[in-house]
């Protein structure tokens, strides 16, 4: 099947047997049962890590709503299964925490991620260690205790790329953990390229309205069962409402990918022709997202956008902007963010499904006046 035909049909292959068209949203906690006999043995295959069809005993060892997400995502993915979680953040821990309790704790890992993954990977907080790489030098930074490879691509915030292929073959047996966020499965899936796991912060293109936190990991199902195991005893579940909009927002996934991508692309043109604009960032995959560097205050393009929303996160149906070295990647030092591309003149945009001209009005007023605000760089900051 094409991914649009899965789009709107996995999760739900049941639904026609029950008699029922929405997917059924179940918000329990518990679920009655007057065999504890059996519940017990019910409760040692959750405790493996199983996936177990049926009644889950309680809401954090599995969900039903959930639990159709994630087997939606999977097919999307192209991998056996996924395993979702209360935010992205929550995901990465999991993964994080699966390299250091398998005894091989050392992360290597290629910037820009995005602000919080930098700072979680690089604090150690979960135990792990790590050694940061270009993408040339993975090969050289794996030890005998490398637990995971860590990238994004498109990244977060400079949209730079890597190429999975050669990454993989560089990562041998290790397995290469690709953050799919920014492309999403309609642009790009890393299992083809040879990457194992697939991290997702559903919060941005799978849930699609900023409306939903969510975080989801795609893999083999031996790897699922050690995410599941961790999500039990560590509690970063996703709520089944979550679950039930995530399911909803994969439906519209690739059109809305698609249509995003077609009005970023045409920004992204027009933007590189705009005297305000130095520097236009946009993948050769494609996508939603643009990131530029302007020529004034970064601050002003911000305060002066009407239509589109100045506000960090992506993945909306209406256009977001914000500022890389004030938001999203603020965590991260100074220095790192400069010595990764994520300059103070970056703007990040994700665009949305309005027309395209009439964001280009606003836009294009928005860094004129800019330019025209006088202070022509971003000063240092205080403090
Ligand atoms: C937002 C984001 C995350 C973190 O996800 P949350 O759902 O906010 O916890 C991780 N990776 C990327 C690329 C992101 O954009």
């Amino acid at each position: 099947m094409q991914l649009e035909t899965t789009a709107v049909h996995a999760g739900r292959e049941d639904l026609v047997d029950l008699g029922v068209h929405a997917v059924p949203l179940d918000l329990s906690t518990t679920y009655p049962s007057r065999d504890s006999r059996e519940e017990a043995l019910r409760l040692d295959a959750f405790a493996s890590g199983a996936q177990l069809p049926g009644a889950p005993i309680y809401g954090r060892l599995g969900n039903p709503t959930v639990a159709r997400f994630e087997s939606a995502l999977a097919a999307l993915e192209g991998l056996p299964a996924a395993v979702s979680f209360a935010s992205g953040m929550a995901a990465l821990s999991a993964c994080l925490l699966a390299a250091v309790s398998s005894g091989r704790p050392h992360v290597v890992a290629v910037r820009p991620l995005y602000g919080t993954s930098d700072h979680l990977i690089a604090s150690g907080l979960l135990g792990n260690q790590l050694t940061w790489a270009d993408p040339d030098g993975v090969a050289a930074a794996i030890r005998p205790d490398t637990g995971l490879v860590i990238v994004e691509t498109p990244a977060n915030p400079t949209l730079s790329e890597i190429d999975l292929r050669a990454l993989a073959d560089a990562c041998g047996s290790v397995p290469l953990l690709v953050d799919n966020t920014f492309a999403t499965p309609v642009l790009q899936r890393p299992v083809e390229c040879g990457a194992s796991i697939v991290l997702h912060s559903a919060t941005k293109f799978l849930g699609g309205h900023g409306d939903v936190l969510g975080g989801v990991v795609a893999c083999d199902e031996s790897y699922a069962r050690v995410l599941r195991q961790i999500r039990i005893v560590t509690g970063g579940v996703l709520h089944p409402l979550a679950g039930y909009l995530l399911l909803r927002g994969l439906s519209t996934l690739p059109v809305r990918i698609k249509a995003q991508s077609a009005n970023a692309g045409e920004l992204a043109r027009r933007l590189a022709a705009h005297p305000g604009v130095r520097r236009v960032h946009y993948p050769r995959l494609g996508g939603p997202l643009v990131a530029f560097e302007v020529e004034g205050d970064p601050h002003a393009v911000i305060a002066a956008v009407r239509l589109v929303t100045p506000a960090v996160s992506l993945g909306s149906v209406d256009t977001l902007i914000q500022h890389p070295a004030s938001l999203s990647h603020r965590i991260v030092e100074e220095a790192d963010r400069h010595g990764c591309g994520v300059s103070d003149q970056l703007l990040r945009m994700s665009v949305g499904l309005e027309d395209v001209d009439d964001l280009w009005d606003d836009l294009d007023s928005a860094v004129l006046a800019a330019i025209s605000s006088g202070s022509r760089s971003v000063p240092a900051p205080a403090g």
